[in-house]
């Protein structure tokens, strides 16, 4: 038996925090490591953001929680605010970004089942993809290393390279009902699609009554600079997931939908306990108030240039450890020649934090209100973590393995 009470699903750093403030994370013994992972987008206004602590508490105060057989204001505010100012009609609450993303592939499920077409059930992935850990979301993910181990994948998922229309069009048949994509594949190291493909998604999909699926779980609410990656396209999806960065920290997802995808789910096909309770939606609502004041996001695509030049600079002085600098707005993500958790180590020894993706990346997603003053410490350190690395070969080439 190990040490631990907990299941040995996560390979966890030695490492805790006590305390948060804003764009920093304090140890027990007073240590500050300045946190450009932010709970892997979710720590969207950094830890301890005043408004949010206020909204929290001031809910906790007076309600924690009722069930979604009545009214929850907070949730109807919640959801007409995210249907003013994106695409959709429709919001259903969740805990979660898979939870979000089940009632996605739920809805575009119900949406051929009520026009008379059953068989319509099949859902048109990419390779490279992440959606979740629930059954269903890994098997739309279809990485080996999730589904291996845990009986037959669920049926219904097609998996085509990452960026290939052609591809795309040869796998739709009748009984194609989606297409669901990461408008940014974040886990597999910030993999940015032509928008020209993402054009091409949506034409696909008008030409073939197909619904087309946004996984903006975490690029959603302001982390590319827009309040969704989708803006950048010049598209709308039928159906879109959000989560991590919409609770700020407390657990919250939402699947949006425009009111014709949404007509399958009528009362009673889908449900949640916790979805949408109280706490949580006073704090969705605050931290909407604040991403969604005057000028907020512009400050969001600045601050991601400002960090995004800084890494160039970094780039171009260590090519031996650094391939490319990816990404927009503050999902930015430092592709190195090796496995990032070499450079995660030396950032760690310069107390910043990172978090590790697919295609050696290392991803930065500090708070979305982050200083210029912390994004230039945050540059000085990298700086002093990428040089460890260059000056270290025989790291570098352990690494590798
Ligand atoms: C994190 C993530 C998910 C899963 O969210 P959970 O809250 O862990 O269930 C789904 N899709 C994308 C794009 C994500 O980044």
């Amino acid at each position: 038996m190990s040490g631990s009470a907990l299941f040995d699903t996560f390979a966890r750093l030695p490492l805790s925090f006590e305390q948060g403030e804003g764009s920093w994370l304090i140890t027990a013994d007073g240590t500050r490591y300045l946190d450009f992972a932010a709970g892997i987008a979710v720590n969207s206004l950094g830890h301890g953001h005043p408004h949010l602590v206020a909204a929290l508490t001031e809910q906790a105060n007076k309600l924690w929680h009722v069930s979604n057989l009545y009214e929850i204001p907070g949730q109807s505010r919640l959801g007409a605010r995210l249907v003013e100012h994106s695409f959709a009609d429709k919001v259903f609450f969740t805990n979660s970004g898979a939870e979000a993303l089940e009632c996605a592939i739920k809805t575009a499920r119900r949406y051929h089942y009520v026009n008379g077409q059953e068989s319509r059930f099949r859902v048109i992935t990419f390779e490279g993809a992440f959606h979740g850990r629930t059954l269903a979301t890994i098997a739309a993910g279809g990485q080996k290393k999730y589904l291996e181990g845990f009986g037959p994948k669920v049926e219904g998922f097609d998996q085509i390279p990452f960026g290939d229309l052609q591809a795309v069009e040869k796998a739709i048949t009748p009984d194609t009902a989606a297409i669901l994509m990461e408008p940014i594949q974040g886990e597999s190291g910030i993999r940015v699609p032509p928008a020209q493909f993402v054009r091409g998604l949506r034409d696909l999909c008008d030409k073939h009554g197909v619904l087309l699926i946004f996984d903006e779980v975490q690029t959603g609410i302001g982390r590319t600079g827009k309040l969704f990656a989708y803006e950048w396209t010049g598209v709308t999806p039928d159906i879109a997931t959000i989560a991590k960065g919409i609770g700020g920290g407390f657990p919250l997802g939402a699947c949006l939908a425009t009111e014709e995808a949404a007509k399958g789910m009528t009362p009673g096909v889908h449900g949640t306990t916790f979805g949408g309770n109280p706490l949580a939606m006073a704090v969705g609502n605050a931290v909407l108030d604040v991403i969604l004041e005057p000028g907020f996001l512009e400050e969001v695509a600045r601050k991601g240039l400002l960090l995004k030049q800084g890494l160039a600079a970094i780039a171009d002085e260590f090519p031996q450890v650094v391939e490319e600098i990816r990404g927009t707005g503050l999902l930015l993500g430092i592709r190195c020649k090796f496995p990032p958790s070499a450079l995660q180590q030396t950032m760690r020894d310069e107390k910043i934090l990172g978090a590790p993706a697919g295609d050696n990346v290392l991803r930065l997603l500090p708070p979305l209100n982050v200083t210029d003053e912390d994004i230039q410490e945050g540059l000085e350190r990298i700086h002093r973590a990428v040089e460890a690395l260059a000056s270290a070969p025989a790291m570098t080439a352990s690494a590798k393995v």
